[in-house]
């Protein structure tokens, strides 16, 4: 495992890098060579999803590294259209297929899907590929703390992680907070919101000026110090390997509460209420 990124525990007994690698909006063939990149730069974490349509890219990125399969933590996702016990044990070994693995790290409801209200089968279905092995860890994305208390009711087991929408202006600090009071690490989406106008904030760029890192690093730096597991993505080479630089400095408390003011419902996504 790389040296410069912490590991966090996980509820289950397992642990998992702090800062991995997102590969949403790229096709099989830019998976395979930017998986394969942040590998070689560090990353040790991939985050895909059986709906972003790249599983046998991000496959074919981690046989290109060369490393052991044990050396990569891999997460993919279960689609709201899969929903449902039988269902989801058929998307979950589709998923497995493309992905050329036997097993992934870490198994996510991608959406609760709250109007289908299926979830709590498809969490059924997780807890058994959990027991199997073939899901090493399981865990949910976009659940709001309804439906993991549901979950908690109805089956007694809590997810590892929930990977949710999470960037300096958008802190979801009440999610994250209920995230923590049951075990359940937070992982951030959209950690640099997306690349856009967060990045040129004043803040970011002064605090980029005061550390000589870039205004992406200061983000990933807040995530990293609010305890956050954090998945940039990118397809350019020199920003994979900025994106994993941030383990070389620190925020000090005037940075950081200088950020906590940038919280605001700055949402990029949909509400997970409202994903039909
Ligand atoms: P992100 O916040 O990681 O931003 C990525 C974009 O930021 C890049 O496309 C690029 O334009 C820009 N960027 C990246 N590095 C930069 C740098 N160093 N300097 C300047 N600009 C830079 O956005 P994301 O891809 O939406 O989120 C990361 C990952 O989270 C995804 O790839 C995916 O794996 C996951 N995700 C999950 C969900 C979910 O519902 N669970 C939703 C969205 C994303």
């Amino acid at each position: 495992m790389n040296p410069h990124v912490p590991m966090l525990d996980l509820n289950d007994g397992r642990q998992v890098p702090q800062l991995g690698f997102g590969v949403w909006q790229i096709d099989d063939a830019a998976a395979s060579a930017a998986v394969a990149t942040a590998l070689e730069c560090g990353y040790r974490a991939i985050d895909t999803a059986a709906i972003y349509g790249n599983e046998r890219g991000v496959g074919e990125g981690i046989s290109r590294s060369g490393l052991p399969r044990d050396a990569v933590h891999l997460t993919t996702k279960l689609w709201n259209s899969e929903q449902g016990f039988d269902s989801t044990l058929r998307a979950f070994d589709e998923s497995l297929r493309k992905l050329g693995t036997e097993y992934v790290d870490l198994y996510l409801i991608h959406w609760p899907v709250p109007a289908k209200d299926r979830y709590v089968d498809s969490w059924k279905a997780l807890e058994q590929l959990r027991g199997e092995g073939r899901a090493r860890s399981i865990g949910v994305s976009n659940f709001q703390p309804a439906h993991i208390e549901r979950l908690l009711a109805e089956t007694g087991t809590a997810p590892a992680v929930n990977q949710i929408e999470l960037h300096p202006d958008f802190a979801q600090r009440e999610l994250v907070a209920f995230n923590a009071r049951h075990g359940i690490v937070s992982e951030a989406w959209s950690p640099l919101g997306q690349g856009g106008e967060l990045l040129r904030h004043p803040l970011l760029v002064q605090l980029a000026g005061k550390h000589g890192k870039s205004a992406a690093q200061i983000a990933l730096r807040w995530h990293v110090q609010r305890g956050h597991m954090v998945i940039p993505k990118s397809q350019t080479p020199s920003r994979i390997r900025e994106n994993i630089a941030v383990f070389d400095f620190q925020l000090d408390e005037a940075d950081m509460h200088a950020l906590a003011a940038l919280d605001g419902d700055h949402r990029i996504g949909p509400h997970p209420d409202q994903l039909s």
